[in-house]
């Protein structure tokens, strides 16, 4: 898909949003959910969402809702470091099918880094284990701050 078209409303974070479909959930406020993704990149990799906007990409989205999307993810990031302590984090954001871009309902990366620990494939590396995720989200959601 471009960066043209318009938003379909049963993409896949549309329904974990809508609690359709499972997700290891750190969690949540009136506008943003966590969660992790379930192709992990890293250890911890977790993905933020909007619950309302119909933004696909961020060329999209309102400035109020990029804005609580962003205040959510410096917030996780903060948690995934007190949680998991990784050498960097890295924020990750794509636009479009050309730039990698696989599920078009607007959602930022939080992928926390070690030296010695390579970048798993994006979108396409092994199914995380369902427990293993479980388990990294409470730890992330214990340590997330207001
Ligand atoms: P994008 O490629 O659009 O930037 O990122 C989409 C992300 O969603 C990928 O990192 C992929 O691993 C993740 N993903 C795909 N399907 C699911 C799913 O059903 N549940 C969760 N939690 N993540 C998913």
């Amino acid at each position: 898909m471009s960066l043209d078209g318009a938003y379909e409303r049963d993409n896949i974070f549309a329904k974990i949003v809508r609690g359709e479909i499972p997700a290891a959930r750190i969690g949540e406020d009136e506008k943003t959910l966590a969660f992790m993704d379930a192709f992990p990149q890293s250890r911890g990799h977790a993905l933020v969402v909007h619950k309302t906007s119909r933004a696909r990409n961020l060329l999209d989205v309102e400035q109020d809702e990029l804005a609580e999307i962003m205040n959510t993810t410096q917030r996780v990031a903060r948690a995934v470091r007190r949680a998991l302590e990784p050498e960097g984090i890295m924020i990750a954001q794509f636009n479009g099918s050309a730039a990698g871009q696989t599920v078009f309902h607007l959602h930022v990366h939080i992928i926390p880094r070690w030296r010695d620990a390579p970048l798993g494939r994006h979108a396409g590396g092994a199914m995380g284990d369902m427990n293993e995720l479980n388990a990294l989200a409470r730890q992330i959601a214990e340590r997330l701050e207001r």
